[in-house]
C-alpha cells in the first residue's frame, strides 16, 4: 500500500488540531475509520508532536486534540435535531452515518452523485459518488481542492488504482478521469471546493449538465 494513498502529513496534523474545514475533516475521518494503519501513524505523529510542543509556547495545537478527534471516529456524526432518519444511510462508515443525504442525481452514464447535507465551508461541500463497473467520471480538472476517499470498490487514474479506504488529493493542476476497475460499483466520498471543470469543446457542451 503506497503512502500516497493517505492524506498528506500536513492535512492529518491539521485534522488532529481541529483546524481542517468541516467538509475536509469528514473525508479524512472516513479514511481514518477505514484505515487503522493511518490512524496508527496519526497517533504516532501526535505523540511526537506532543513532545515537541511541550518545549514551545504558545502553540495552536492542543496536544490532546487528536486523541479526542480519533475517539469520535467510532461514533456516528452528531445529528442535528432536524435530521430525518429516513434520509440517512446507516451502512456508511461511522463519520458519515449521521448526515442527511440529498437525492441521487445523474452525472453521466453510470455515474450518480448525492449531497451529504451539513458539512460546508464556503463553496466546499461533501458529496457521495457512485460509479458503475467499467464507467468513468467525465475527464475533469478542479476549481479548488478535491479530497476523495473510496468507501467501496476501486477506481484507476494515471496515478494507479485507488481501493477501499484509499485517499486521493487533487487540485486545479490535476486533470484526471477516474475509471472504475472493481466488479461492483465504486462508492466514494469527496470534499469538493468549487465546480469541476471539463476541458475542450465537448466539455463546454456538457458543462451545463455536469454540475456537482
Ligand atoms: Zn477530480
Amino acid at each position: 500500500m503506497s503512502l500516497r494513498r493517505q492524506p498528506s502529513e500536513e492535512r492529518l496534523l491539521a485534522f488532529g488540531a481541529g483546524t481542517l474545514s468541516a467538509p475536509e475533516a469528514v473525508v479524512v475521518a472516513t479514511h481514518l475509520a477505514l484505515r487503522p494503519e493511518t490512524r496508527a501513524w496519526a497517533d504516532l505523529a501526535q505523540a511526537v508532536g506532543g513532545g515537541v510542543l511541550e518545549d514551545q509556547e504558545p502553540s495552536a495545537l492542543d496536544a490532546g486534540a487528536l486523541d479526542k478527534t480519533l475517539a469520535l471516529l467510532d461514533a456516528p456524526a452528531p445529528q442535528e435535531p432536524t435530521v430525518r432518519q429516513d434520509k440517512t444511510d446507516p451502512t456508511l462508515p461511522a463519520p458519515l452515518r449521521g448526515f442527511e443525504l440529498g437525492p441521487w442525481r445523474w452525472l453521466g452514464p453510470g455515474v450518480r452523485v448525492r449531497d451529504v447535507l451539513g458539512p460546508r465551508d464556503g463553496d466546499c461541500r461533501v458529496i457521495l459518488l457512485k460509479i458503475a463497473p467499467g464507467q468513468s467520471t467525465p475527464r475533469h480538472t478542479h476549481g479548488g481542492v478535491e479530497l476523495t476517499c473510496v468507501i467501496e470498490g476501486a477506481y484507476e487514474t494515471e496515478d494507479g488504482v485507488f481501493g477501499e479506504g484509499d485517499f486521493e488529493e487533487a487540485d486545479p493542476s490535476v486533470l484526471h478521469q477516474p475509471r472504475v476497475v472493481s466488479s461492483k460499483p465504486c462508492l466514494c466520498v469527496a470534499a469538493l471546493d468549487g465546480q469541476i471543470q471539463l476541458p475542450g469543446r465537448l466539455g463546454k457542451l456538457l458543462a451545463p449538465f455536469v454540475k456537482l
